[in-house]
C-alpha cells in the first residue's frame, strides 16, 4: 500500500476530550472518525487489525467446536417479550416501529435471537453439546459513551452461546472456553490481563468470569489478592471481617454530639476511628404494587454501599435516594439515624451489612437530634425485622476471606465475558430436545463474549509509547512500514520499488511511504502507524548498499544487506 493512496489523515496535536491513550492515537493515526456520540466509522488501517483480531477469534472459538452463524440485528418485540426483557431492559435498548406499526429492537445482545434459531433447528439429545457464534453489530444506548472505543453505543461483538445437557457438560465447556479467551487474549499481545469473578447482572445465571485488562482509565474496580490469586470485580467481591468471639457486656449509651452530622465530625468528637461507628444511608424504590418502599441501610463508618450489591439484595435496579420524610415516617431522624427503636412498617426493608454485624461497640444513630448512642452491637439491639447481608464495597487492605492477606484494589478494562446462564432463555422460551428415554428436556446454556474494538483499543492501552501504537505483531494493520528519503533520485526510487515489490510477493504486508515528506515527517507517521518494522531507505543507505531498520518496540535497530531483507523481515515478522 502507497502512503499517498491511504484514506485516513494523521494529526499532529492531541485531539481535545481524548481523555485515554487509545481514543488519542486512533483518532490522530487516523485509524477511526467519530460520526456521533459513542457511534464511530472504521477507517482502513483500523480495519486491517479489526480483521486480524476477528480471525484470531474466529480460529480460536473453531478450535473448541464453534460453529459460525449471523442472526440479525433488528428483532421483533414478540422475541424479546418471550424472555421477558422487553420490559425489564431500560431505554439502552433501542425500540423504534417499523412502517406497519409493528415494534421492533435492535439488538444489543442476542440470547433471545440465538435460542430462536437453536430451538427450530435442534431436537434431539445427539446433537448436543453445541455451540453457535457470531461476529455481529450490536447497538445500545449507553447514557454515556466514553474513552473513543472503550465504550461505545455502536460495536461489533463476538458473542458464543452453547447448549448443553447438564450442567457438568456445561461447567467442562466453560473451562474450554475460558482456556480459548486466554489463548485469544495472548495472541493479539496483551500483557496485563487478569480473569475475575463478576457479577451475572441481566444476563442471568449463577457462575461468570470477565478478562480484565489492568488499566488505569478502567471503568471496573477489580479486588486482588496477591496471596492466593483471589480476583474479583468490586460488584461482587467479598472480604473478611475481624470477629470478636466473646459478645459485648457494654450496654448502649446516649452521648451527645451536637451538630455531628457527618462521620469525620462524629470521629473527631468521639475520638473513635470511621470502622467504629455505623452508618445509615437510605434508599427508596416502587414496588410492584406502587407502593413506596423505603430501603435502610446500615454499613460501617468507613465502608461505601455498593449500587449493584445493593441492587442485588434489594431485587431491582431502580433505586432513589430517599426523602427526609419518608426517613422520619418510621421514626428515624436524618443524620442521626439507626435501626434502634424505629417503627417497624410494611413500607420498610432494613438491610445490615455484614461489616456491621460482626463489630462490636460501635456508635450509631440514636434517633433523636443531637445524639448517638455508644456500644452499638447490631444482633443484641435491632429490635426490628432485618436482613444481615453484604452491600458495601471492599476497602484497600481489607482481609481476604480464603488466606487473610490484604487485598489490593486496582481498575480495569473488561475485554471479555463468560456467563454459565443455565435455562433461563431455553425455559422462558420454551426450546426442548428429546432425551433417549424419549424424554422432552430443556437443554442448559453458557454464553461467551468480547468486544472486538473494545479489544484493538485496549491492545492500545497495553502496548504503546509516547509516539504512538505498538502494535503486536499478530494483528498490526502492516509488517513494516518502508520510509523512503531522496526519493527524487533514482537509484533510491528503484531500491525502494524493488523492496516494496519482493516483500509483497513473498505475502509481507508493506506501507510504502511515498510522500517525499521530511524523515521526520516520515517517522512520525511510522509511529502513528505502529508496524513491528521501520526500513529506511535514502541517498545514504544506498552508497553503503544497505537497509536501515528499527523495530517499532525499540528491541534492535541496525542495518541490513538488501541480500538478506526478506530473510530478516521473514525472520522478525513470524513465528
Ligand atoms: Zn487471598
Amino acid at each position: 500500500m502507497r502512503l499517498s493512496k491511504l484514506v485516513g489523515r494523521r494529526i499532529k496535536e492531541i485531539p481535545r476530550d481524548a481523555t485515554s491513550v487509545s481514543h488519542q492515537l486512533l483518532l490522530r493515526g487516523g485509524y477511526v472518525r467519530p460520526v456521533a456520540s459513542g457511534i464511530y466509522s472504521i477507517l482502513p488501517l483500523a480495519k486491517r487489525v479489526l480483521g486480524k483480531i476477528e480471525n484470531i477469534i474466529r480460529e480460536e472459538m473453531n478450535r473448541i467446536g464453534g460453529q459460525e452463524v449471523l442472526v440479525p440485528v433488528v428483532m421483533p418485540r414478540e422475541l424479546w417479550e418471550e424472555s421477558g426483557r422487553y420490559q425489564s431492559i431500560d431505554a439502552s435498548m433501542v425500540r423504534f416501529k417499523d412502517r406497519n406499526q409493528k415494534d421492533f429492537v435492535l439488538g444489543m445482545t442476542h440470547e433471545e435471537a440465538m435460542v430462536a434459531l437453536a430451538r427450530t433447528e435442534v431436537s434431539s439429545y445427539k446433537q448436543l453439546p453445541f455451540m453457535l457464534y457470531q461476529i455481529q453489530t450490536k447497538f445500545r444506548d449507553e447514557p454515556r459513551p466514553r474513552s473513543g472505543l472503550i465504550r461505545v453505543r455502536e460495536f461489533t461483538m463476538k458473542d458464543a452461546y452453547s447448549f448443553h445437557r447438564s450442567e457438568e457438560d456445561l461447567v467442562r465447556f466453560y473451562d474450554e472456553c475460558y482456556k480459548a479467551y486466554e489463548q485469544i487474549f495472548k495472541r493479539v499481545g496483551l500483557k496485563n490481563t487478569r480473569v475475575v469473578q463478576s457479577d451475572t447482572g441481566m444476563m442471568g445465571g449463577a457462575v461468570a468470569h470477565e478478562f480484565m485488562l489492568e488499566a488505569a482509565i478502567g471503568e471496573d474496580s477489580l479486588v486482588l489478592c496477591d496471596g492466593c490469586g483471589y480476583a474479583a470485580n468490586s460488584e461482587v467481591a467479598v472480604c473478611k471481617y475481624q470477629t470478636s468471639s466473646k459478645t459485648s457486656e457494654k450496654l448502649l449509651e446516649e452521648v451527645k454530639t451536637p451538630s455531628c452530622k457527618t462521620i469525620e465530625d462524629l470521629c473527631k468528637l468521639l475520638r473513635v476511628t470511621a470502622a467504629q461507628t455505623a452508618k445509615a444511608v437510605f434508599y427508596s424504590f416502587k414496588d410492584t404494587s406502587g407502593e413506596k418502599i423505603l430501603v435502610f441501610c446500615l454499613v460501617r463508618g468507613d465502608r461505601a454501599v455498593n449500587d449493584v450489591k445493593l441492587a442485588k439484595a434489594v431485587g431491582t435496579t431502580s433505586l432513589e435516594m430517599a426523602t427526609e420524610d419518608q426517613i422520619r415516617a418510621v421514626g428515624a431522624e436524618p443524620g442521626y439515624a439507626s435501626p434502634v427503636g424505629i417503627n417497624t412498617s410494611k413500607n420498610l426493608m432494613v438491610l445490615v451489612d455484614q461489616s456491621v454485624v460482626e463489630a462490636c461497640d460501635l456508635v450509631t444513630g440514636a434517633n433523636k437530634k443531637d445524639l448517638h448512642l455508644l456500644n452499638f452491637n447490631a444482633v443484641r439491639d435491632i429490635k426490628c425485622d432485618y436482613r444481615a447481608c453484604d452491600i458495601t464495597s471492599v476497602n484497600e487492605k481489607d482481609s481476604c476471606v480464603h488466606c487473610g492477606h490484604g487485598l489490593r484494589l486496582t481498575r480495569g478494562i473488561e475485554i471479555g465475558n463468560i456467563f454459565q446462564l443455565g435455562t433461563k432463555y431455553t425455559a422462558s422460551m420454551g426450546m426442548s430436545y428429546v432425551d433417549e428415554n424419549s424424554k422432552s428436556q430443556t437443554p442448559i446454556m453458557g454464553c461467551y463474549g468480547i468486544g472486538v474494538g473494545r479489544l484493538m483499543a485496549s491492545v492500545i492501552e497495553d502496548c504503546h509509547d509516547a509516539r504512538g501504537p505498538v502494535w503486536p505483531k499478530s494483528i498490526a494493520p502492516y509488517q513494516v512500514h518502508m520510509c523512503v528519503l531522496d526519493a527524487a533520485e533514482e537509484t533510491v526510487q528503484a531500491r525502494a520499488k524493488s523492496v516494496y515489490n519482493e516483500l509483497c510477493l513473498k505475502g509481507i504486508e508493506v506501507l510504502w511511504d511515498d510522500t517525499n515528506s521530511q524523515a521526520g515527517v516520515q517517522f512520525a507517521d511510522a509511529d502513528l502507524m505502529g508496524a513491528p518494522i521501520r526500513l529506511v531507505i535514502s541517498r545514504r543507505t544506498e552508497q553503503r548498499g544497505v537497509l536501515e531498520y528499527v523495530m517499532r518496540d525499540g528491541s534492535a535497530k541496525g542495518d541490513v544487506v538488501a541480500s538478506e531483507l526478506i530473510d530478516f523481515v521473514l525472520s522478525k515478522t513470524i513465528d
